[in-house]
């Protein structure tokens, strides 16, 4: 098994029936953290890149069995913010120090082609790099966006397994996503996707599935985090996905695709109180604290046990910052792009 690690350590890669022993076995867990971390060092460095998450609407037209924004959800209230709100966060984003910030909502229409682009002009003119994560979309509106000034684009598969996504993701097709994210990737957006683990129906072949189309579309991003059963949806009952588990995803992704921009996802740090730290220590490098304020934060409900409900942009930015340095680690100041186009 160490012979394992080492060789994907060196060469970055390992085949399924690789990733399915490491993910199977537990007694090489730390040692599977060790190595992500020092692949992490080499090749991203010591900076967390911070990106300041707005989560503009929490309307959504489909309907995915595992979230709580899915359509049928009557129980949330239901919010959009207007292009106004939307800068003025950002603004505030700025003065925090982000340099980027991330889009995101629902699958809501009401944001049309104009509306979106009036925006990311705006956020340009901020000197922002500017993030989208608004689903699935026509190739001819990415195409805009991208002609407005947006740099990346996040829209994780949830899951390599055709079936298992079409039964979950009712309506959607799992063709169309995959569509997706190669014209996004022709657009020359920096491409971010990544999976829920430890779904209803969900096989450690699989993941392992997961991780290897990770490394096969070059991902620029990839945001891995446990499913958490939602109480608002058809999926009240199942099992959480572990933290364990998602963390080893995590890992053996940074193995495999060592320039990545990996974050330490929100959902990591609802299943454990230090998830966020213990993922910056096994592979992670990006922490996407939220700017959204008041209300709008507790609305904006995928799942539930969402952190820092009560806590404004200004403690978060704060808090997390102690949190980076107390691993002696810093905030990077660059854009962090992976492309190193950074200045
Ligand atoms: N509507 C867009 C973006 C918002 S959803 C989209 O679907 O791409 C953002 C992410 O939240 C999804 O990609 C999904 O992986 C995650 N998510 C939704 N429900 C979740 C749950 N119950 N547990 C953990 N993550 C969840
Ligand atoms: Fe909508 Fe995204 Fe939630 Fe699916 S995961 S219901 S598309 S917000």
């Amino acid at each position: 098994m160490l012979r394992l690690l080492e060789k994907a350590e060196q060469t970055h890669q390992l085949t399924k029936e690789e990733i399915v022993e490491l993910l199977s076995e537990e007694n090489y867990d730390e040692a599977l953290f060790a190595s992500a971390d020092r692949v992490r060092r080499s090749f991203v460095g010591d900076g967390v890149h911070l990106r300041g998450l707005i989560e503009f609407s929490n309307i959504c037209k489909q309907n995915c069995l595992y979230c709580g924004l899915r359509r049928d959800n009557k129980k949330i209230r239901r919010y959009r913010l207007t292009s106004q709100e939307i800068i003025d966060f950002a603004a505030k984003a700025v003065q925090y120090g982000y340099k980027t910030v991330v889009l995101q909502s629902g699958e809501d229409d009401s944001y049309d082609v104009d509306t979106m682009t009036t925006i990311i002009r705006q956020l340009k003119e901020m000197e922002l790099a500017v993030t989208l994560s608004l689903g699935e979309k026509s190739r001819a509106d990415y195409a805009a966006y991208k002609a407005a000034g947006a740099d990346r684009y996040l829209l994780r598969i949830e899951t390599s397994d055709r079936e298992l996504y079409e039964k979950l993701d009712p309506g959607q097709s799992w063709d169309n996503r995959y569509r997706c994210l190669l014209d996004l990737k022709e657009l020359g957006f920096e491409l971010g996707t990544g999976c829920l683990v430890g779904l209803p129906g969900q096989s450690l072949e699989s993941i392992a599935d997961d991780i290897l189309l990770f490394a096969k579309l070059d991902a620029d991003m990839v945001g891995i985090g446990p499913f958490i059963a939602n109480p608002d949806t058809p999926l009240a009952q199942a099992e959480n996905g572990a933290f364990a588990l998602s963390r080893k995803v995590m890992a053996l992704t940074r193995l495999l695709l060592p320039e990545a921009n990996i974050p330490a996802t929100t959902a990591m740090e609802a299943l454990h109180p230090q998830g966020r730290i213990l993922a910056l220590q096994s592979g992670a490098n990006v922490v996407m604290p939220n700017v959204t304020e008041g209300e709008y934060r507790k609305m904006y409900l995928l799942y539930p046990g969402k952190i820092c409900l009560n806590d404004t942009p200004a403690h978060c930015r704060g808090c997390i910052t102690g949190k980076i340095n107390g691993i002696g680690r810093h905030v990077a100041t660059d854009f962090g792009f992976r492309n190193k186009k950074n200045k």
